[in-house]
């Protein structure tokens, strides 16, 4: 008979893994307890990495631009292609650039360096005092439409998407997960899912779901603001040619440029708010990039929780990648759940793709990932 999987979380992660795992020919149930994308995936910059913000590690680098190119490749008609520059403007950037040039070559991303004259022809409102700019893959996209998309695709293979369940509980008898509990917030009413094996894709919420069934998720919640301006002051996506730091990036958006962003710990992702001394220090440094930016309203500040990956037991966890890891629950009783954690929207496929050679290795399943190569469904497809 075939397996079942219930996938816990509706952001980027689990629509990815719903589909990765349909696509295997498994049968799966994914829970979200609010609306799709309504975490953190729902409110990122946008920003398609090209891997270049992180050639500091050419390994985490390499990922993201070979994950930009699989997604253009499988869904043309959700990306912008629109580009990155990122720009010198003080002499601390300066002194980046050689370095950045190399480990760019290093992780095999296509850059171009131009001259101030052809940086500011092509993006007239950086500013006209910048050292060096180079031009990088960098691209943008709606988040809610690529989420939709892998939702369409897995619903066309049968999967069933819940919006509005919320896990409240775990049934685990003589070490295994037998059923989520689960709250239907539109009919009031509670249930229980039985399945084969069940994944926890809540990002920055993994820790506390977890602990619904007295398990443990080392991840860090770390929250980032974002200041929306309103006005496109650019085309490509602005990035300050450094290390990334706080108010380095400015991603456009149709009619909207997104100044981001900032980083702190947190110990509950449920009570985060932007402090006002980070929207200050992002405007002052977006103005620094693209002086423009001043004369813009703010038409709306947000932010949202990175599901970063803290220090990985021995024994308790499969670290797959740098920035991502998979928590085998095995051996703290549950050997039918893992936990998926880590890693940025851009890497969200290959996540699933691993999660799901892990969860078909479990299953006895041998069929392989096919999201590589297999076309993405539009994004309408999921209301149809
Ligand atoms: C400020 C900021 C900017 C970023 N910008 C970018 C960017 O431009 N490009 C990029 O590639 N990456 C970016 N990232 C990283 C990226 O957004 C995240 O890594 C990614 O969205 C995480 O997705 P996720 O599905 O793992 O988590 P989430 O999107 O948070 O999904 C988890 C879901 O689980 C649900 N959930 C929680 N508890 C329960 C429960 N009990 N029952 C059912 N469901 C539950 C939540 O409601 C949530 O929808 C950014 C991150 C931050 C913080």
């Amino acid at each position: 008979m075939t397996k079942k999987v219930v996938v816990i979380g509706g952001g980027v992660t689990g629509a990815a893994l719903a589909y990765d795992l349909a696509l295997r020919g498994l049968r799966v149930t994914l829970l979200e307890r609010g609306s799709i994308g309504s975490g953190t995936s729902g409110r990122t910059h946008g920003l398609l990495h090209s891997g270049c913000r992180y050639v500091a590690d050419v390994e985490v680098a390499r990922e993201c631009y070979s994950e930009n190119v699989v997604l253009r490749r499988i869904a043309p008609f959700l990306f912008e292609k629109n580009g990155g520059i990122f720009v010198a403007v003080d002499e601390s950037d300066l002194e980046y650039k050689d370095f950045f040039l190399k480990k760019c070559e290093e992780a095999g991303i296509p850059v171009k360096e131009v001259s101030r004259e052809e940086a500011l022809k092509l993006e007239p409102n950086l500013n006209p005092d910048l050292k060096a700019a180079v031009l990088v893959p960098d691209g943008t996209f709606d988040p809610l439409k690529v989420i939709l998309s892998f939702l369409a695709s897995a619903k066309q293979r049968g999967a069933d998407i819940r919006p509005y369940n919320e896990v409240v509980g775990f049934r685990v008898e003589g070490g295994e997960v037998k059923a989520v509990k689960v709250r239907d917030k539109v009919s009031l009413r509670e249930y229980e899912l039985e399945a084969d094996f069940f994944v926890n894709a809540t990002g920055a919420w993994a820790k506390k779901v977890a602990r619904l069934a007295g398990l443990d998720v080392p991840v860090k919640p770390s929250p980032g603001v974002m200041v929306a301006l309103d006005g496109r002051v650019g085309f490509r996506v602005f990035n300050r040619l450094n290390k990334p730091g706080d108010g380095d990036i400015i991603v456009h958006h149709r009619g909207t440029s997104v100044i981001g962003t900032t980083s702190w710990v947190v110990e509950d992702p449920d009570k985060v708010e932007a402090p006002r001394e980070h929207v200050e220090l992002l405007l002052r440094r977006g103005r620094e990039l693209a002086p423009v930016t001043s004369k813009l309203r703010v038409k709306a500040v947000y932010v949202s929780s990175r599901p970063l990956v803290g220090s990985l037991p021995a024994g308790t966890g499969r670290e797959v990648s740098r920035s991502f890891a998979i928590i085998d629950h095995s051996r703290e009783g549950a050997g039918n759940m893992a936990s998926v954690i880590g890693g940025k929207f851009t890497t969200a496929r290959l996540m699933a793709e691993k999660t799901g050679d892990f969860v078909a290795e479990r299953l006895g399943v041998s069929t392989p990932s096919r999201t590589a190569e297999t076309p993405l469904a539009p994004y309408w497809a999921y209301f149809t």
